[in-house]
């Protein structure tokens, strides 16, 4: 038989497509533009309408433009399929582009993006609305900076030209023969099986000399004979802020969450599954229509809410507690709002997940994660597709990165193919997940792929697809899975390291916020009565929506930025403004100085009354009036000539205010190596060949230059109590000035820092080399701490050249060790002895001016002996985070409260709130040494019973309370939730 080519094989495919719309009739449009934030329908109704041609541009970034279309079905088309079709002037993929909301008798109708062009006309005359919004395209990597979108907004000229409104006639009967030969062409052209391969070619081929459906019909009919099953299932990433701000997600919800529903309508075994309750919170708020659609299709089965947390949030950087409340509020809408409980953490594209997560899905009623971001890893792909994650506690979690290593599907057979092909646990289980739609900027699955999916269900050379539901494929994967292998630790993302320190200021918000709403919590649980909880939520939720993986990580535009500092300073602002009313109220009206020390281990430190440093002693997770004559019963620190000593270290520096020594006087041993200087600032040029606001390559250290330069050094203050010394430098365009300040009876060095940064593409990084040996280090992570290589011996080791950690990192050896601490930042290197802190970097994409500006920003040396547990060290770095706070009231002198007592180091309180649904009080505990141990915990707290709850404060068994006092176990990095009620 004579073949035919290819390439000529490929035309007849597009001739195929080209001759599904027949006819064209126009449609008469009219414009309405609105600058600045969008406008309801109601109010778009009522605009001054503008004749608008086809041709005409329209656009100016970040505007509105509502167009109203009108026009007649001509007669002689009854009873055909007839469709609005539109081109606004598309540049590029869904979501990275204009895009426009239909809206129909007033209500929202469907998308129009560049892949959803049409809507379907029902009746003759027309009458409707686009909300078309002119979103700019970002850059995000290029030699030139990326825009600001900040300035764009406030500026600019129309950027589309409006190139199609007008009415179509589809023609069914071609439009499934162009999908039947789509099918077996992209068939063709992915396998490798020859036999199948010339089959299928065959019948294309007869197809393209006969134009005969049946040699199509006959290849499609072929059944599979794969045991791999896909369960294929419609989804749209939507980014709740990246390349656009909060406010353009909400429309893009809209745009895309309609096209879904409608598409329910069209194909009843249609499947999408959306996560992220914030974004349906939006609907519910702005769009009830929509919400009311998502209710009935939640109903119906077709809408499969999924996810777990309040917004795919980044995992490396919020605190342990604001994981919980991802969990706790995005369980709680699901259920509340669907009456559904989600047992997967779905997390398709979020930076790295750390070894606490597995406890934290169990502890909230969840027994899956997804993934496939490390798909993306720069040195080491991940070995397994499925397998059992297992975290710092032992807990082991049902994990599945979906083989086609995207979450943005095509549904073309290739990708199919490719998929099963690729899922590397065939001996081990017979099942993947594949997400098909357009995501990140939004828009979902095109009706052309759940056509596709019809016809690649059982189709011969294919794997089983079956639309469904992602619910259905965990439970069914887990439940036929064998021997699968566990990966122990976390999951380190190889990649986006630079989203440790990106976007310094919105990290150090993001720090004070989670402290705030803890100490508010607190001190309102103190109280008793008035508890805030809706002033406590809805701070929580505004939390909670900036902690999104592409907010808090540090790589949105500058738009972004503007609406995160205020979101998280207003967080800050309430809840301090809730901690000073519990507070003045709990202290009473008077003279006497009664200090708060919220961490739950008792405090012995020197804190600043007015400018005058004053010693105090505070009562764990408590208060307690302070004699402010009291004398300190520690010996005094001092200053002379370059040196500051206390009864612990001596401090010594250098004419150029590089620290030479620090001489532990209790172990006697010098903590800095040996001919090197502490404290240094280092400078890398910083220019990462892709994702410049992402990512930090390897070869940064290439290029470093030493801040030796001082400008002025000043003692401040210098004993008894507290030793001040002040540097100040000038590199580049920026200044920076340091107060180093060592206070009696401490060993905690801290280096108070203040940066003008005015610099580009560098990375700001300082290093203490020290006199400790050790293959590994250990750093603070939610809940507990993981261990990590000081060499790179394996390629695993390479790449975790930038690793992220909370509030503190230690070099041990045996009997000895250094911690760095810190009071805002994530990112660390400890290579051989010289251990690293990143301070702040300055990308130009996607915001041209990230980081630019003032940083404030605290960072300590704590040299100990022995082990960091033993040491304090945890506590430490908790007491850096939060400073004690200090109020004029009337307790006498010695009067002295706790809350929650616990007779355990190894043991933390995490937090103190009221139940989301009662008046009981929930304490949150964790073990924080990663050792078992049985602990004692006093209450002052009205508690006549006492129950172990999960994370959602769900009771799961009670336990005896006796006068307060109650006993717990915990084993290594246990989680304990409990509830008191009064
Ligand atoms: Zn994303």
């Amino acid at each position: 038989m004579e073949t035919v080519a290819a390439a000529d094989l490929e035309t007849k495919l597009q001739q195929l497509l080209e001759a599904v719309d027949r006819e064209r009739a126009p449609l008469e449009l009219t414009a309405y533009v609105v600058r600045g934030e969008p406008i309801t329908f109601g109010d778009a109704a009522r605009g001054d309408y503008r004749a608008f041609h086809v041709g005409d541009k329209w656009g100016p970034p970040w505007s509105t433009t509502w167009f109203r279309v009108r026009g007649d079905v001509p007669r002689d088309w009854a009873g055909k399929n007839v469709v609005a079709y539109f081109d606004l002037g598309f540049k590029g993929h869904p979501g990275f582009t204009c895009e426009a909301l239909a809206w129909r008798d007033g209500r929202p109708w469907r998308g129009v993006d560049p892949r959803h062009r049409w809507l379907p006309i029902a009746s003759p005359e027309i009458d409707f609305y686009l909300e078309a919004s002119a979103i700019p395209t970002a850059v995000v990597s290029g030699p030139a900076e990326a825009p600001s979108m900040i300035a764009l907004r406030e500026s600019g000229d129309p950027t589309f030209e409006f190139r199609a409104a007008e009415l179509r006639i589809q023609d069914a009967a071609a439009r499934k023969l162009a999908l039947d030969y789509r099918v077996l062409y992209e068939l063709a052209m992915a396998l490798t099986d020859e036999e199948r391969r010339a089959q299928v070619l065959d019948a294309l081929n007869r197809f393209a000399r006969s134009n005969d459906p049946a040699s199509l019909a006959k290849a499609l009919a072929q059944p599979s004979t794969s045991s791999h099953v896909i369960t294929a299932v419609g989804h749209a990433h939507i980014d709740t802020a990246w390349l656009w701000p909060l406010r353009e997600t909400r429309r893009k919800c809209a745009r895309t969450f309609s096209t879904a529903l409608a598409l329910m309508d069209e194909f009843p075994d249609y499947r999408f599954a959306c996560s992220q309750p914030a974004q349906y919170a939006w609907m519910k708020e702005s769009y009830p229509d929509i919400f009311e659609g998502i209710r009935r299709k939640v109903a119906a089965g077709q809408w499969e809410p999924v996810g777990s947390m309040w917004v795919e949030a980044d995992c490396n950087l919020p605190s342990g507690e604001a994981l919980v409340r991802q969990f706790l509020h995005g369980k709680r809408f699901f259920m509340q709002e669907f009456g559904v409980d989600t047992r997967e953490l779905w997390l398709p594209d979020v930076f790295g997940y750390p070894a606490s997560l597995p406890q934290l899905i169990a502890e909230s009623g969840g027994e899956y994660f997804l993934t496939q971001k490390l798909s993306w890893n720069d040195t080491n792909k991940p070995a397994h597709h499925t397998f059992m994650w297992e975290g710092i506690d032992g807990t082991s979690i049902f994990t599945h990165f979906p083989p086609a290593d995207t979450y943005n599907g095509d549904f073309s057979a290739g990708e199919i193919v490719h998929s099963a092909a690729d899922f590397k646990d065939q001996d081990r289980s017979s099942r993947s997940l594949y997400l098909y739609g357009w995501g990140d900027g939004g828009g979902g699955p095109e009706p052309d792929m759940i056509e596709s999916a019809h016809r690649l269900q059982n189709l011969d050379a294919a794997p089983h697809v079956e639309l469904g539901r992602a619910a259905e494929f965990f439970a069914r994967a887990k439940k036929e899975a064998r021997n699968l292998t566990t990966w122990v630790g976390e999951l380190y993302f190889e990649l986006h390291r630079g989203t440790y320190t990106s976007q310094a200021r919105t990290k150090k918000l993001n720090r004070r916020a989670e402290q705030a709403l803890r100490e508010a919590e607190v001190w309102s649980v103190a109280l008793g009565d008035g508890y805030p909880a809706d002033v406590l939520d809805s701070a929580w939720k505004r939390l909670l929506i900036n902690q999104f993986h592409d907010i808090l990580p540090g790589s949105s535009i500058d738009w972004v930025y503007e609406d995160a500092e205020r979101e998280l300073e207003a967080v800050v602002e309430i809840a301090g403004s809730v901690i000073t009313s519990a507070q003045s109220a709990l202290a009473g009206e008077g003279e006497k100085l009664t200090v708060f020390n919220v961490n739950s281990h008792p405090r012995r430190e020197v804190i600043e009354v007015g400018e005058r440093p004053i010693w105090v002693d505070a009562p764990a997770c408590g208060w307690a009036s302070i004699d402010e004559s009291a004398a300190a019963q520690v010996e005094p620190v001092s200053i002379s000539g370059r040196a500051m000593e206390n009864g612990l270290l001596r401090v010594t520096w250098d004419a150029g205010g590089l620290l030479t020594s620090i001489w532990d006087k209790e172990a006697k041993r010098e903590v800095l190596t040996s001919g090197t200087r502490g404290n240094l600032l280092q400078l890398h040029e910083d220019n990462p060949k892709n994702w410049d606001a992402w990512d930090v390559d390897a070869d940064y250290r290439a290029h470093s230059a030493d801040i030796t330069a001082l400008k002025s050094a000043t003692v401040e203050m210098d004993g008894p109590l507290r030793a001040v010394v002040r540097f100040a430098r000038e590199f580049g365009s920026s200044k920076l000035d340091q107060r180093i300040v060592l206070d009696a009876g401490s060993r905690v060095l801290r280096f108070e820092t203040e940066v003008d940064w005015q610099e580009e593409h560098k990375f700001l990084k300082v290093a203490f080399p020290v006199a400790v040996h050790s293959p590994r280090a250990t750093y603070e992570i939610q809940f507990g701490h993981v261990e990590r290589s000081t060499h790179s011996n394996t390629s695993w080791d390479q790449a975790r050249f930038e690793v992220c950690a909370h509030r503190w990192a230690d070099l041990g050896e045996a009997g000895y060790g250094v911690a760095l601490l810190n009071d805002c930042k994530y990112g660390y290197d400890i290579l051989g002895s010289v251990m690293r802190l990143s301070l702040l970097r300055a990308p130009t994409h996607p915001d041209p001016a990230a980081d630019r500006g003032k940083h404030r920003f605290t960072y300590a040396l704590m040299p100990h002996p022995g082990d960091f547990r033993e040491a304090g060290v945890i506590a430490a770095a908790e007491d850096l985070n939060t400073p004690l706070r200090m109020v004029r009231g009337q307790l006498t002198t010695g009067e002295r409260r706790s809350l929650i007592e616990v007779d355990s180091p190894q043991v933390v309180v995490e937090a103190i709130k009221r139940a989301e649904d009662s008046a009981e009080v929930i304490v949150r505990l964790y073990e924080a040494w990663g050792g078992r141990c049985r602990a004692r915990v006093r209450t002052s707290l009205p508690a006549s019973r006492a129950y172990l709850c999960d994370l959602m404060e769900r009771n799961r068994d009670e336990i005896p309370i006796h006068a307060g006092e109650l006993e717990v176990e915990l084993a290594p990095f246990k989680i304990l939730t409990l509830k008191l009620t009064p």
